[in-house]
């Protein structure tokens, strides 16, 4: 089993309040062979509830990091997968986790960095949260009862992705030029400058944004934009900008 291929991948947990789940977490992790934890706003940690349920896996709890906010701490991936318990109203692209657990091996296997996010035990992820995500992952179950427990998602996902990580020992097809996608960063910096040029020559309406900016980001996060293909669009943001200032 390529276990290497983990070191890619992330786990992120979105305001947490129960230190139990970190600690299951963490356990359901190493059971798989996952390392990397990021802790977004954990609302009680480092705490002796998350050491206990993670009975051996304290490691991963110690290197976890801890960031304030969602975009730090996947401003370096290639590709984000968020996680929902229903369907949203604006459905993003959505996978299984057996397609999501295909897609990290082919990502992490070119070295590109992969994030697995997670929200708020009662709440789930917020919908500004699930828009930083690029891919949406649903875990089929009771339709009548279809909220997991925190760690047990967590447990189900890496479970998909040990499996595939262990089947899929050739490299899979490279049809994406890995090295050369955008990061959520930038990705982020282009959409900014897309609502203030949209704004600029009046097709967004501050007031009555309507869905389009999440329209657009759900558009151009199914596309897996390369940097190169990012520049043109910023330049012709710019172009805009300068007819409109000029
Ligand atoms: N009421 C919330 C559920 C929160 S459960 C909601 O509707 O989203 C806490 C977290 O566990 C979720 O944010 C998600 O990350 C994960 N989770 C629980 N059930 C899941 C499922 N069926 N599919 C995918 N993720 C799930």
């Amino acid at each position: 089993m390529t276990m290497a291929d983990f070191q890619f991948l992330r786990i992120v947990l979105c305001q947490t309040s129960h230190p139990g789940n970190i600690g299951a977490t963490a356990r359901a992790m190493k059971n798989m062979g996952l390392k990397h934890l990021t802790l977004v706003n954990p609302l009680d940690f480092p705490s002796d509830h998350a050491n206990a349920r993670a009975s051996g896996a304290d490691d991963i709890l110690q290197q976890a990091s801890i960031v304030s906010s969602l975009q730090e701490a996947i401003q370096d991936c290639k590709l984000v997968f968020g996680t929902s318990a229903r369907h949203r109203n604006l459905p993003q692209a959505l996978v299984t986790p057996r397609e999501m657990a295909e897609r990290c091996h082919a990502f992490t296997s070119q070295a590109q960095q992969v994030a697995l996010v997670f929200g708020h035990e009662r709440n789930g992820l917020s919908n500004e949260e699930l828009a930083f995500c690029h891919i949406h992952v649903n875990i089929p179950c009771n339709p009548d009862f279809s909220s997991l427990n925190l760690a047990a998602a967590v447990q189900v996902l890496c479970y998909e992705c040990f499996l595939a990580f262990q089947t899929n020992r050739e490299k899979p097809q490279q049809y994406i030029h890995y090295d050369d996608l955008a990061d959520s960063a930038s990705l982020e910096g282009f959409y900014e400058h897309l609502a203030q040029t949209l704004t600029e020559i009046e097709f967004l309406e501050p007031a009555f944004p309507k869905r389009i900016m999440p329209k657009l980001r759900r558009l151009f996060g199914r596309t897996q934009l390369e940097v190169t293909e990012l520049n043109i669009l910023r330049g012709i943001l710019s172009a805009i900008n300068r007819k409109f200032k000029g």
